[in-house]
């Protein structure tokens, strides 16, 4: 099937009489004919236990999402963060390390540099663009994963994905993507070489501002073996001694995260999160369409402003990922355009607040024009010198293209930088 088949029909196929739409399964724990059958449950979780850590109606949609990125099996989180956080405690303990690009989410700059920091997991930051033999230099002995953003928020730089593929694999160690901003529509990260794929489906997932999620997709290509992980080769004491490699194979990755991860952290998505991102994805293939085709419109508009000094925007001939974004991002490079006003972070504000039809509020890649100034909000505490070493310039705007008719995104911008 096609992705836009996939969006609608994936994950859910009703039977003889059954409802039309997947239904929402609104119930904490399910029923057992016998103590012996529960007592089994406990040693070999075939069957939802406890909406701890599955449940049927969110289940659909971790299918659906495992077959749109071309993975064997996903796990649906109640926020992107829980799906970045649990992706790496699934392959890291304490003493571990692992590598990320620099040019991520805030939000997960954060997590690595300070709450993993605190478990004694250590995240080594490299430059994407550095040349293989820089990037080798970054790993240790106990290097156990590699982190990077297909799509960077909000700097919007392209990851060379084979490139960070080549260099992992060379380590024996897995890929893990967030492709939050791309969705499996624009980019399927598996495809190039990554082994695990993060999302935040709080953004063009959900798509409508409802409702934050994530999740994490097992690839099921990445080899467990090899003496580097023994969590996934010896037997779990906490699981009755299961071998996660010897007892799911392909999906040992994926299903201990949900036994163990989500068992015992519980940041598992509602029945009715479920099934309101599952309304999101049947929307997507069309939607984010419409956010490429608008967006482009919108950056070409700021490219020939003369109150514009830069526009970040992949897909314009001329920026500085246009070649990767044309190889891993052919159908466009989402909603989001970053670009800095002349005249700094004052500027950038007054332009913000002389906005109407766009909304100055703290999120991104939903289905309304939003913008937000990450150096007066995300990246508040920083210095002017430190925002730029964090490539997020002063005068730097993250504006969030949403579904509204392009002429009127097009006019209230016009209509604020005259202001200026
Ligand atoms: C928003 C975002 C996250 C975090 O997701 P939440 O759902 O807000 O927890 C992670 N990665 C990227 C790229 C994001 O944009």
């Amino acid at each position: 099937m096609k992705d836009e088949t996939k969006c609608l029909h994936s994950g859910y196929t009703p039977k003889n009489g059954d409802p039309r739409v997947m239904p929402i399964v609104q119930s904490t724990t399910y029923v057992f004919d016998s103590t012996e059958h529960i007592g089994q449950l406990f040693d070999m979780p075939t069957a939802h236990m406890y909406s701890r850590f599955s449940n049927p109606t969110v289940e659909v949609v971790e299918k659906k999402i495992a077959d749109l990125e071309g993975g064997v099996g996903a796990m649906c989180t109640s926020s992107g963060q829980a799906a970045s956080l649990l992706s790496i405690l699934n392959i890291c303990h304490s003493g571990d390390s692992f590598i990320s690009t620099s040019t991520i989410y805030g939000g997960t700059v954060n997590l690595f540099a300070v709450t993993l920091k605190k478990l004694g997991i250590e995240c080594i930051f490299v430059d994407a663009d550095a040349d293989e033999e820089t990037i080798n230099q970054a790993f240790q002995a106990n290097t156990r994963a590699v982190f990077g953003e297909t799509l960077a928020n909000p700097a919007l730089a392209v990851l060379d994905i084979e490139k960070f593929a080549r260099i992992a694999h060379n380590h024996q160690v897995p890929l893990i993507i967030d492709n939050t901003f791309a969705t499996p529509i624009l980019c399927k990260p598996i495809a190039f070489g990554a082994d695990i794929v993060v999302h935040s489906t709080s953004k063009y997932m959900d798509g409508h501002a409802l409702q934050t999620g994530g999740v994490i997709v097992d690839s099921g290509k990445f080899d467990w073996t090899n003496g580097k992980y023994p969590e996934f080769t010896q037997p779990d004491e906490s699981y009755h001694g299961v071998v996660y490699t010897r007892d799911f194979g392909n999906m040992a990755y994926i299903i201990k995260a949900r036994m163990q991860l989500m068992r015992d952290f519980g940041a598992y998505p509602s029945a009715h999160s479920a099934f309101l991102l599952n309304l999101g994805l049947e929307t997507l293939p069309i939607r984010m369409r419409q956010y490429c085709e608008n967006a482009q419109k919108v950056a070409v508009f700021l490219k020939q402003s003369d109150k514009i000094e830069s526009v970040s925007y992949a897909a314009l001939e001329g920026d500085k990922y246009h070649e990767l974004a044309k190889k891993y991002l052919p159908d466009g490079t989402c909603g989001v355009i970053s670009f800095v006003i002349k005249g700094g972070k004052e500027m950038a504000v007054k332009f913000m607040d002389g906005l109407k039809l766009a909304s100055n509020e703290v999120h991104v890649a939903d289905i309304r024009t939003c913008v937000l100034h990450p150096a007066s909000a995300t990246h508040r505490q920083l210095t002017d010198e430190q925002l730029i070493a964090a490539g997020v310039n002063p005068g730097m705007i993250r504006f969030s293209v949403g579904l509204e008719h392009v002429e009127d995104i097009i006019e209230d911008i016009q209509q604020s930088l005259a202001q200026l």
